[in-house]
Formats: C-alpha cells, structure tokens, sequence
C-alpha cells in the first residue's frame, strides 16, 4: 500500500508556483480617449474604470472586462456565493439562449416588449437572449416529476449575463446591455415558507452590502413585469441613480416613487409627514412571486398529505456589474478609486526606489518584501503586486497607484536601509519578519 502510495506521489507533477504580480505584467490599457469619442462620459465611476483600464468598450453598453476588473468581479462573486450558500443556495448555471416558447406561456414574449433580444436558429424556430430565468427555471422544477415537500425549499441561482435591449445604456457598467446579474430562485411548501425564504433573502442581500461597507436603503417596490404581490429594491444613494426613492422621517416608510400611486407625496403609513426625496442606484430587486409562475407551467410537489401541490416562489435579482460600479461611484474622489476593501484586485502595491547607481539594493529588498507579504499574510496571498516599473519616479508611479485604488502602497526608499528590520502592515505583523521598516506606508486610501 505505501510502495503505491508512494509511487504515486512520485509521479503527480509538482503544483505550479504562481508568479508574483507585476505591474509591468498587468494589461491594464487606459481607454479614457476611446471611451470619450465612442458616446461621450455619463458619470464618474465610468469614467475611472476606463481611466485606470478596468473596462474597455466593444459597442453600446457591452464591455471588455479587462484583469483587474475580472480579479474584483470574482472577489464580489465569491462573496455573493458565500450569502447565498449560507441560507441554503445551491449553484446552478441556465442557458442563456432561451426558447420562445416558454415565454410565449408566461405571456412575456409580448410583455417583454423591446427590451428583449430576440433571434432565430437555422430551422427558423425563436429564441431570445436571456433578460432573466422565471420561465426557465420553473420548467427546470416542472419536469421534475417526483419532487417531494421534503426537498423543499428550494433554492437555486446562478451568476450569468443577462442580455436587455436598454433603450439607452449609459453609465458605464451600470446600465449595460450585457451585464453579469445573480439571480435566484425560491420554491416552497406554503405562502408562509415562501415569505420567511423572502425575509432570509433580504437578510443576506443586507448582509452582504454590510459586508462590501456600502451604505444602503431597502425600499417597497414595485413589481413591474415580473410580477408578483411584495417586493422590495436595494438602493446605494447617489445623485447618479435613476430611481426617485421617498422616505418618511417619522416612521421610516420608504418606496420607490414608482411603487406609489400617482403623485402621493404624504407618508401613506403613518399619514403624517411629508415624504422626503433622493435619488438612488438600484442594485438588487425581491419579488414574493406566489403561484405566478409554478402555475402556468405546472411546477408541483407531493404534499405531507400525499397530494400534488403548487410550488409557491420567490425571485432575488442582484446586479453583479453594477454593484462593483456603483461601489466605485458613491466611494471613490474625482480621480482615484477607492474599493470596497474585500474588491479591491489587489490589496497591497510594493513601490521599489526609480533605478539607479544606489537604487539596486534597496529595488531587491522591495521584491523580497513583496513576496513576503504574499507568504506571510495568507489573506494577502497572490493580492500583493510589485510596481516594478523602476524606469519611473516612484512619484509617476504613486499617482498611478492612487487611479487604481490599492488599499495599501508600501513605498519601499532608501530609508529602508537605515533601521532596525521592523516591519508592519495594518493586517498584523509577522514576528518572524526579516524585513527592515519602509519608509513610508499609505494608510488606506
Ligand atoms: P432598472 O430599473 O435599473 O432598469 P430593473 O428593475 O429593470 O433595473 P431587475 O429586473 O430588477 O432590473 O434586475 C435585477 C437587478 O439587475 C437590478 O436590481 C440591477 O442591479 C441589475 N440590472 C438590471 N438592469 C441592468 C442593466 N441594464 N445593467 C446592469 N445591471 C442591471
Ligand atoms: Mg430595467
Ligand atoms: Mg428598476
Ligand atoms: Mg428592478
């Protein structure tokens, strides 16, 4: 048993060792130019993804997700992962090309109107691109034709493109027409356990913008064409948003406008108080769907009593893309970014000394540092880049450092040289640290 044990181990080729990042590696194009001529700049958050080369255009409200921008999307896709699982999530990826006939049964096809793309195959049968998954994942469950109550509830989502004809994309990210949206799905035994699979979805949706430090507002909403009788939006306030949000100072009401009748400015709660308002990005949307959707296409499940029953259902939108824009746009200045720290691509940028006659001691204790950071810190791991452009003024290469929005800049100068070795970051210190004090370090920016 060990001689195979061992022969084994003999044979498995070694892990590969990951590169340390270099900011002369990175492609990481400035697109500010292209990005002014192609339609013009509609706020701040476009503007400093395309300035610090995290997005580049392709056509109107579809993008290339350089990088950097992919290393935040995953950051914010493992979190969102990590809610989901922790109220039951189970992870699942539906085709975006969708046929016409289920939506053709839910009424939509007509509904969805022009915001929906839609094409045909070889044999001329309709399809459209997917703008989200009711009709889809209903069928999913319908065909399952011995789902028990015992199985339920069910949760199930997925992080996809979605595809909406927007009549005008703008903002960047954050009106696209191809855009990365988490969607999920709830089926349940009764309208009860539908409703407390709502509230636990809302807890972890509030969570997790807890978690990314944004500030938020749940507001009613309406419930547009997807239906349903309760739902509720999350918004980050900022002067950008499209959506008017009202709130009431005396008892807490708030709502979309469009989830009011026409034109009501009192609180229609307390009846007190003139409601207030402001403007707000929609990042995520709940809707309790009830029996809307199981209906039409018979998506049943054996009872306690033995006896079929209507799934009732929930439906969770969260905008992936647009969380990491709008994120970008309420935290960041005029000209440098400023992450959410748990987005940030990287968390820790070394700057080694300009090259020159006294530089090549102090450029290799900045590399070593770096790569000790990477070791010793494993919530630093692969999230430590070296700016290893030296041919530069570490000046040229701090305001670089700044566009991009690393949480920390270790600028390593001759001074480093001097001291006792000591070192800190703001992580925890490492006591077997062989490394002597930098001379300066950013506290976050
Ligand atoms: P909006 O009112 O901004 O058009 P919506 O109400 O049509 O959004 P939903 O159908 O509720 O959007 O979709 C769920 C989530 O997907 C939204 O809360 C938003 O975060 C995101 N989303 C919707 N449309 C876009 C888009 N065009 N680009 C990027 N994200 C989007
Ligand atoms: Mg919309
Ligand atoms: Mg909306
Ligand atoms: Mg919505």
């Amino acid at each position: 048993h060990c001689a195979a044990q061992h022969a084994r181990s003999a044979c498995t080729p070694p892990m590969p060792v990951t590169p340390m990042p270099l900011v002369s590696r990175l492609f990481q194009p400035s697109n500010l130019r292209e990005g002014q001529e192609a339609g013009g700049l509609t706020c701040h958050s476009q503007r400093l993804m395309l300035q610090a080369g995290l997005i580049q255009l392709s056509s109107p409200g579809c993008f290339h997700y350089l990088p950097t921008a992919v290393r935040s999307m995953e950051k914010l896709v493992r979190l969102i992962d990590q809610e989901m699982q922790a109220i039951g999530g189970q992870k699942v990826d539906m085709p975006a090309l969708c046929g016409a006939e289920l939506w053709r049964c839910s009424g939509r096809w007509e509904l969805m109107g022009k915001e929906m793309f839609r094409l045909r195959d070889r044999h001329n049968a309709e399809y459209c691109l997917g703008p989200t998954h009711e009709e889809v994942v209903t069928e999913l469950l319908a065909s399952q034709t011995k789902l028990s109550y015992r199985q339920l509830p069910l949760l199930l989502y997925q992080v996809t493109r979605k595809f909406r004809d927007e009549q005008k994309p703008k903002f960047g990210l954050l009106r696209g027409r191809e855009f990365y949206m988490k969607d999920m799905y709830s089926f349940d035994v009764s309208e009860e356990a539908a409703l407390h699979t709502y509230q636990s979805v809302c807890h972890a949706y509030r969570r997790l913008l807890d978690r990314l430090g944004l500030r938020w507002v749940q507001v009613q909403a309406d419930t547009g064409n997807i239906g349903g009788t309760l739902s509720h939006e999350f918004h980050l306030p900022a002067d950008v948003g499209e959506d008017r949000l009202l709130m009431c100072g005396n008892c807490g009401f708030s709502a979309n406008v469009e989830a009011l009748e026409a034109g009501r400015m009192d609180c229609p709660q307390c009846l007190t108080q003139p409601l207030t308002e402001s403007k707000g990005i929609e990042v995520g949307h709940t809707f309790y769907l009830g029996t809307k959707y199981s209906q039409v296409f018979s998506a049943m499940f054996t009872n306690a009593q033995n006896k079929p029953a209507l799934a009732q259902m929930g439906c969770f939108g969260l905008g992936v893309t647009r969380i990491l824009a709008a994120s970008i746009e309420v935290l960041s200045s005029e000209d440098s970014i400023r992450w959410p720290r748990l987005l940030a691509p990287y968390q820790v940028c070394v700057v080694p000394p300009k090259k020159g006659s006294k530089a090549s001691e102090v450029i290799h204790m900045a590399e070593e540092l770096a790569h000790h950071l990477g070791n010793c810190f494993p919530n630093l791991k692969g999230d430590v880049i070296l700016d290893d452009r030296t041919q530069l003024t570490i000046g040229k290469r701090l305001k670089d450092a700044g566009r991009l929005g690393y949480p920390y800049v270790v600028v390593v100068g001759q001074k480093a040289m001097e001291e006792k070795p000591v070192f800190e970051v703001s992580t925890g210190s490492c006591k077997d640290c062989a490394f002597r004090r930098t001379n300066s370090m950013a506290s976050p920016t």
